[in-house]
């Protein structure tokens, strides 16, 4: 189990990450039929599997340089909506933790603070919204409530991700492409906030140990 956060964890994240995108990459898309354009998996596999790549590629002295890597490659990669939004995500939590070598919980939490802060003010977005938010939120709001355990944070968020994920199916869009579809919208779980907990559920394999 990780007490901390290094560069090594980030890595191996990252590649667990592109692995279960791509792997449910059909159904991400599936989701994005029905109430976007059906691109929301291909887009994610694109960006992941670069990121995964530019990170297993380089050296980075410390996690903020990954993260930043991270996010300047999502933003060039994964196209559509989704892409300036996670690439702000990761450029603002990588901001948040900069100089430092590893993270513990309560970096963690920084960084996924500035990340869920960034990704608000790039979507104009709040929670409610039917968007990747609404499991990002949770996640950090749950993080939070565990400052000393990281493994047990993760977990949390986690949990906290996927309740935020299937909640996100009575909502109304209000953001994004699924907007367009007002009340038609509801029904559905959205895409963004399914790569979610995907991204998160990979960072809980690789801080429990389940994964290295
Ligand atoms: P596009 O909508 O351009 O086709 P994707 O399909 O890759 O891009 O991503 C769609 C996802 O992006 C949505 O499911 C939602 O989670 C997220 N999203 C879209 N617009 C916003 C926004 N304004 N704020 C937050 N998240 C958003
Ligand atoms: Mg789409």
């Amino acid at each position: 189990m990780a007490a901390t956060i290094g560069s090594d964890v980030l890595v191996t994240w990252l590649r667990l990450a592109d692995a279960a995108i791509a792997e449910r990459a059909d159904e991400l898309t599936e989701l994005d039929a029905a109430i976007g354009d059906a691109d929301h998996g291909t887009n994610m596999k694109r960006g992941l599997a670069a990121a995964a790549e530019a990170v297993q590629a380089g050296s980075f002295a410390s996690a903020d340089a990954l993260l930043k890597k991270v996010g300047t490659t999502l933003v060039s990669t994964v196209g559509g909506a989704s892409g300036p939004l996670y690439g702000t995500f990761f450029l603002r939590a990588g901001g948040a933790v900069a100089g430092l070598e590893v993270l513990d919980a309560q970096a963690l939490a920084g960084a996924l603070e500035a990340g869920v802060g960034g990704l608000a003010a790039r979507g104009r977005a709040t929670t409610g919204e039917k968007t990747m938010l609404d499991a990002w939120s949770p996640a950090l709001k749950a993080l939070r409530t565990h400052p000393g355990d990281l493994a047990a944070g993760v977990s949390a968020a986690v949990h906290a991700a996927a309740e935020g994920r299937e909640a996100t199916k009575p909502m109304v869009a209000t953001k994004g492409r699924a907007s367009y579809l007002g009340e038609r919208s509801v029904g559905h779980i959205d895409p963004g906030a399914a790569s979610t907990v995907l991204l998160l559920t990979a960072l809980d394999d690789v801080v429990a140990g389940r994964v290295s």
